[in-house]
């Protein structure tokens, strides 16, 4: 069992932003437990990438609605690694299908904030328990969270409401979580990307190209995960360990209103 190196817990790091953050925490000293819900291909190929890091990495199949997925997700990082350092609430779903809010579902709604909200809030409820209890014996050991929210956390497409509800709600669980946490000396801290090309976006690929040709985004660019991934690793480090509660921008400047 590792008692030497820290490590990393990222949800959904079989793809995509969780795949590049995993990979960057592996360069950056942590042993990376990687999570995924079906992929089993994509994340044997995260497991190869954080080994070849030097990292040590193991695979563990979870659905994030799921609690008693939760709970052996927590118990084989236990198991495998013995120590929790940092947990990244990466995983989330895309609504299955994109559909004006006058026609919302309540499947879609039950699905999607079952996965994307209460799932990361129950993980966290769980893994925070864990911190509490590391701190107790480790005082000055670095811990914390941070969750990967979006932009759609407060700007609104009315075609996907229940990703929308979810993100926006994400960012009160990084308030709740950053104030019940300071006093034990564990930080929370969220990224919110912007439009960033993954899975999740490649539907929209030509969409967006035309949008940020058009100017959406200021820095003219679509975001790579390891745009994402490197801010992590930032917030998870050192030259942050004076904020809780802070959520960057990782958008380009898709945030910015120009009069
Ligand atoms: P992605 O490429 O679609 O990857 C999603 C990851 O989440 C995969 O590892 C997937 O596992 C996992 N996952 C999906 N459903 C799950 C479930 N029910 N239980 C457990 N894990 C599940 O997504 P991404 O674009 O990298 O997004 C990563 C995070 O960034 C998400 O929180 C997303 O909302 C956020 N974000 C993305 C963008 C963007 O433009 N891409 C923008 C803003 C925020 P499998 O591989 O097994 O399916």
């Amino acid at each position: 069992m590792s008692v030497e190196r820290p490590v990393a817990l990222v949800t959904g790091s079989s793809r995509g932003i969780g795949r590049a953050i995993a990979v960057e925490l592996a360069g950056a000293g942590y042993d990376i437990p990687v999570h995924y819900a079906t992929n089993e291909d994509a994340a044997n190929e995260t497991v190869a990438l954080v080994e070849a890091s030097g990292a040590r990495a193991s695979k563990i199949r979870a659905d994030l609605g799921s609690g008693p997925d939760r709970n052996r997700l927590l118990d084989e990082v236990r198991r495998d690694f013995g120590r929790l350092d940092l947990l990244v609430n990466n995983a989330a779903m895309a609504p299955r299908a994109r559909v004006d809010i006058l026609d919302a579902t309540e499947e879609s709604l039950d699905e999607v904030l079952a996965v994307n909200l209460k799932g990361p809030f129950l993980l966290t409820r769980d893994a925070a328990r864990w911190l509490v209890e590391t701190r107790k014996e480790h005082p000055s050991r670095p811990l914390s969270i941070i969750n990967i929210s979006s932009l759609s956390e407060y700007a609104p497409s009315v075609n996907r409401g229940d990703y929308c509800i979810a993100k926006a709600g994400i960012g009160m669980m990084t308030k709740l979580f950053a104030a019940r946490l300071a006093g034990h000396g564990i930080r929370v801290n969220e990224v919110r990307p912007g439009i960033i090309a993954t899975d999740m976006t490649r539907g929209v690929r030509e969409v967006y190209d035309r949008r940020i040709a058009e100017g959406l985004v200021p820095l003219g660019r679509w975001g790579e995960p390891e745009d994402v991934a490197r801010a992590v690793r930032a917030m998870a480090g050192p030259d942050f360990e004076f904020a809780t509660a802070l959520a960057v921008d990782l958008d380009g400047g898709f945030h910015l209103r120009v009069l």
